[in-house]
C-alpha cells in the first residue's frame, strides 16, 4: 500500500506478514505459546476486509471459546477503526453451526425451531429408551451410554456408520439404542450439543447444493486453536474449505490439551497433506513471557516425544526466574499466595505496583479453588472465577449446604424443597404440592407437613417410605445439632452418607461427577475451620452476600484448561504434586499418552505468565479425609536448573513458626526441592530424622495437622499418631479442660470439667499444657 503499512499492520513481524497477507490458498501457521498466531489472525481479518477482499459475512472465523470470540470481535473493533457494516461470522463450532442448522432443520428431519437439550434432558430421554430395552440401569447407567454417544458424535458417526469394533459397545446395544434416541430427538423435534455438528456434517455430505452454497459463501475461513479440534469439527471443515481452500489454521501441537474430550492433534500435524501446497508458517519469536518463563516451559515439554519441537526466542529483559516454592500444607499455600498478591499491588521488589487484573491463579482441578476462595474472601481480596461457577455456587455444594441448613434449622422450607428429591426418592411435583398442602393448612414448615403426609399416609407406595425414611433422618440430625453428640464435621460427613447425597454422585458415571465428590470432600474439609455448622452457615451467607458485585479490579481463578489463549503479567501456579498435576489418572493409564497431555497443560500454564510466574506445591494435603504426605510434581524434575528459583516459604521459617533454629531441612517436599536429590529416598530418611523435623512435628500437633506418611499416598494410621493416652488433660476448643478417658482410632473419649463426656476427633485436641 503507498504511503507505508495499514495501522493494523505495524508492529507485525515478517513471517506475521506473510500469514496476513497470503490471502488465497491454506495457511498453516504452526508455532509456540505468545509468537502472536490469535495476533495475526485478527489482523488477517482485519485485511481481508480493509483490502476489499472479502465482506465481512464472507468470512468465517472459529474460535475455542466464546470469550475468546468476545475478545476478538473487540480487537477487530478496535483495528478497524471505523465502524465497518457488518461483522464476520465469528464463534465457536456449535455457536455458529447452530445458525446454520436452523436454515436447514427440515434437510434432518426437524423444524427450525427445534429445542436443544441440556445434559439432564439428554440422561432422561435416555434412561426412558434404556428401561423400554429391560437393560440394567445399575450396570449400563444411561449416563454411560451418552459418554458413548458423545463419543461417537465427536467422530462424526451417525448410527450407521458406527464401525464393528464398536458393536460390543453398552452390552451389545449401544448402536441400537443410539440409533432409537437419534429417532426419538427427531420425533421431539430436538438435537443435543453433539448433534449441532454432527448434523451440519451430515447435510454437506448429502447435499452437494447446500454445500457449494456455504463454498460460495463462506470465502475465506479462519480457525484459531486448531490443535483441539475432534474429527467431526475437522471433517466439517475440511467439506466447507474443499472448493476455494481459502483456509487459515493456527495452532500449537504443544497445546493441545482437550485429548480426553475427543480432540484429535493428529489434525494440525496432517494439515499440509489435507491441503496441498499449503503455506506454513512458523513464528519464533515470543511477544509475552521473559527468557526465563519462555525456557523454562520449553524445558519442559522437551520431555515430551513425539512433537515437532520449535524454538522460540524473546528480545525480552532477563526477568525474573520461574519461582518455585514448597508450603507445608493447601491452606498455607493459599495464605502464602493472598500475600503475595497484596504485596504486588503495593509493590514489591523494585516491581512497580500490579493490578488485580493483571494476577491469575491457574489450578489444575476445580475443587483446588476453594482454599483461595476462602482465603481471598476472608481478607477481603476480590476474585472472580472463569469458566465456571465460583465454589459456593456449585450445585453440589448448594444441594449439601441445603441438607447442613436443614439440619440446623427445620424450618427452612427452600432447603427442603432443593432436597426432597434429591437423590431421587420418587417425590416428585405432585408429591411435594402434597407437603406443601399439609404444612399450609396445618401452620407448620415443610418438615413438619412432611411428617404429617407420613402419619396420615397421605402418600402411597415407594413415595411415603422414603418420606418416611427422610423425615426420621432430618429428626436425628437435627438432634444432633443439638446435643452436639458428634463433632459439626463428623455429623456433616454423616448427613451426606446417609442421605444418599454422596452415593447419588459416586454411582454417577458423567466426567463431571468425580470433581463433584472433590468438592464435597472440600467441603467438609472447610468445615473443619469453624465449630459448628451454624457458625459455617453464617460464613458462607456473609462472603456469598459480599461477593456479589462484579465492577473493579479482581484476582482471576480458573482451571489450566480455560486458561489457553490467555496472559496475565503475573501467574500462580498451585498444586504442582504429583497425583494432583500430573493427575493420578494419567500417572496410573498404561503409556504415556495421558501423562503427555498433563505435560503439554503444564506448558500451557507456564506460558501464560508474562513477567512472573510462580510454580507451588504442598507437602501434606488432606484427600479423602486424610492427610497424606504428597511429593513434588514429576514436572518440577523437569524444569531447567538454570531457569528457577527456589523460594524459602516464611510459613514454615519466619512468622507463623517462629525461626529459632529451625532447620532447613524441616520439611522433606522442601529440602527436596533445595536440594538436587528430588525424589530421593534416602534424603528423604535423612530429613524425617533431623531434629529440625521432629521440631516441627511437635509444633505441628498443636496446630492440629499430622505427620505425613513416609511413603507418598499412604495413609496416616490416626492412631499411630495420636500422642494421647487416658488420664491426658487436653483442651478443645470449644467444650474447654477434661480428660481423656479412652482412645478409639482417631477418637478420644474425654470427660469435659464443663460439657461433660463426649467423644472428639483428636486432631481437635491438643494437650492442656501445650
Ligand atoms: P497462544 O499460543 O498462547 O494462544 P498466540 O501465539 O496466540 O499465543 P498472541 O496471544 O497472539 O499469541 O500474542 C501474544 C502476545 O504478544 C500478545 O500480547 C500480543 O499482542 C503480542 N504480540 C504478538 N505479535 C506481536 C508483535 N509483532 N509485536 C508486538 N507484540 C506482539
Ligand atoms: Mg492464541
Amino acid at each position: 500500500q503507498p504511503g507505508g503499512a495499514a495501522p493494523y499492520l505495524e508492529g507485525l513481524n515478517p513471517a506475521q506478514r506473510l500469514a496476513v497477507e497470503t490471502m488465497d490458498g491454506p495457511v498453516l501457521m504452526l508455532a509456540g505459546a505468545g509468537t502472536g498466531k490469535t495476533r495475526a489472525l485478527t489482523a488477517r481479518i482485519v485485511h481481508l476486509m480493509r483490502t476489499g477482499r472479502a465482506r465481512p459475512n464472507e468470512i468465517l472465523a472459529v474460535t475455542f471459546t466464546n470469550k475468546a470470540a468476545r475478545e476478538m470481535k473487540e480487537r477487530i473493533g478496535r483495528m478497524l477503526g471505523e465502524a465497518v457494516e457488518g461483522l464476520p461470522w465469528l464463534g465457536t463450532f456449535h455457536a455458529i453451526c447452530v445458525k446454520l442448522l436452523r436454515r436447514h432443520a427440515e434437510l434432518v428431519g426437524l423444524k427450525s425451531n427445534f429445542t436443544i437439550l441440556d445434559t439432564d434432558d439428554q440422561i432422561r430421554l435416555l434412561k426412558q429408551l434404556v428401561a423400554a430395552e429391560n437393560i440394567d440401569d445399575k450396570r449400563w447407567p444411561a449416563r454411560m451410554l451418552a459418554g458413548i454417544i458423545d463419543d461417537w458424535k465427536n467422530r462424526a458417526l451417525t448410527p450407521d456408520k458406527v464401525p464393528t469394533a464398536d458393536a460390543s459397545a453398552y452390552d451389545g446395544k449401544g448402536v441400537k439404542l443410539y440409533a432409537a434416541y437419534q429417532l426419538r430427538l427427531r420425533e421431539l423435534n430436538a438435537v443435543d450439543f453433539g448433534d449441532l455438528l454432527l448434523h451440519m456434517v451430515t447435510i454437506f455430505q448429502t447435499r452437494d447444493d447446500v454445500l457449494d452454497q456455504y463454498r460460495r459463501w463462506f470465502r475465506y475461513i479462519l480457525v484459531d486453536e486448531y490443535q483441539d479440534t475432534n474429527a467431526a469439527q475437522y471433517l466439517w471443515l475440511r467439506l466447507l474449505a474443499g472448493g476455494h481452500k481459502n483456509i487459515c489454521c493456527v495452532g500449537d501441537d504443544d497445546q493441545s490439551i482437550y485429548g480426553w474430550r475427543g480432540a484429535e492433534v493428529g489434525n494440525i500435524l496432517r494439515f499440509e497433506k489435507d491441503f496441498e501446497g499449503a503455506e506454513v508458517i512458523r513464528l519464533e519469536q515470543n511477544y509475552r513471557s521473559t527468557p526465563h518463563i519462555l525456557a523454562a516451559a520449553s524445558g519442559l515439554i522437551t520431555a515430551n516425544k513425539g512433537r515437532l519441537g520449535k524454538t522460540l526466542w524473546t528480545e525480552e529483559q532477563e526477568g525474573e526466574r520461574v519461582r518455585l516454592i514448597g508450603h507445608w500444607d493447601g491452606d498455607e499455600e493459599a495464605r502464602w499466595v493472598g500475600e503475595e498478591i497484596e504485596a504486588a499491588q503495593r509493590g514489591t521488589r523494585g516491581m512497580a505496583p500490579v493490578g488485580l487484573d493483571s494476577m491469575a491463579i491457574l489450578v489444575r482441578a476445580s475443587h483446588q479453588m476453594r482454599a483461595f476462595e476462602d482465603r481471598f474472601l476472608t481478607i477481603g481480596l476480590p476474585y472472580r472465577v472463569i469458566g465456571g461457577p465460583r465454589f459456593y455456587e456449585r450445585l453440589e455444594i448448594r444441594d449439601a449446604m441445603a441438607y447442613f441448613r436443614l439440619a440446623v434449622s427445620p424450618d427452612d422450607d427452600l432447603a427442603f424443597e432443593r432436597i426432597v428429591n434429591t437423590p431421587k426418592r420418587g417425590l416428585g411435583n405432585k408429591a411435594v404440592q402434597t407437603i406443601q398442602r399439609a404444612a399450609r393448612s396445618n401452620g407448620v414448615n415443610l418438615v413438619e407437613g412432611a411428617r404429617i403426609v407420613v402419619q396420615t399416609k397421605l402418600l402411597g407406595g415407594k413415595g411415603l417410605k422414603e418420606l418416611t425414611v427422610l423425615v426420621e433422618a432430618l429428626d436425628r440430625w437435627h438432634g444432633q445439632v443439638v446435643s452436639e453428640s458428634d463433632t459439626h464435621v463428623e455429623l456433616a460427613e454423616m448427613i451426606l452418607d446417609e442421605s444418599g447425597y454422596t452415593g447419588m454422585w459416586q454411582n454417577d458415571k458423567t466426567p463431571e461427577a468425580p470433581g463433584r465428590l472433590e468438592n464435597l470432600k472440600e467441603l467438609v474439609k472447610a468445615l473443619e475451620a469453624f465449630d459448628s455448622l451454624q457458625g459455617f452457615l453464617e460464613h458462607v451467607a456473609l462472603i456469598m452476600d459480599h461477593a456479589q458485585d462484579d465492577a473493579g479490579e479482581k484476582v482471576s481463578i480458573m482451571t489450566l484448561h480455560a486458561a489457553k489463549g490467555l496472559e496475565f503479567p503475573m501467574v500462580f501456579l498451585p498444586g504442582w504434586e504429583d497425583g494432583l498435576f500430573p493427575s493420578q489418572r494419567s500417572m496410573d493409564e498404561s503409556g504415556l499418552r495421558g501423562l503427555e497431555e498433563e505435560r503439554r497443560l503444564a506448558y500451557v500454564g507456564i506460558t501464560r505468565a508474562e513477567a512472573v510466574c510462580t510454580i507451588s506445591f504442598a507437602a501434606n494435603r488432606r484427600v479423602y479425609g486424610q492427610w497424606q504426605s504428597q511429593l513434588p510434581s514429576r514436572f518440577i524434575d523437569e524444569l531447567p536448573e538454570a531457569h528457577v528459583e527456589v523460594l524459602t516459604p516464611p510459613g514454615l521459617y519466619g512468622g507463623t513458626y517462629g525461626a529459632a533454629g529451625m532447620s532447613s531441612q524441616a520439611s522433606p517436599a522442601i529440602a527436596e526441592a533445595q536440594g538436587s536429590r528430588l525424589h530421593d529416598n534416602a534424603a528423604k530418611a535423612d530429613v524425617y530424622n533431623s531434629p529440625g523435623w521432629k521440631r516441627l512435628q511437635a509444633r505441628g500437633q498443636a496446630r492440629q495437622m499430622r505427620q505425613p506418611a513416609e511413603a507418598k499416598n499412604i495413609t496416616i494410621d490416626m492412631t499411630a499418631v495420636s500422642s494421647f493416652t487416658a488420664g491426658d488433660r487436653v483442651f478443645h476448643q470449644k467444650f474447654g479442660y477434661g480428660e481423656v478417658m479412652g482412645v478409639e482410632g482417631d477418637k478420644l473419649d474425654i470427660a469435659f470439667d464443663k460439657a461433660g463426656q463426649k467423644k472428639v476427633v483428636a486432631r481437635f485436641i491438643v494437650a492442656a499444657d501445650a
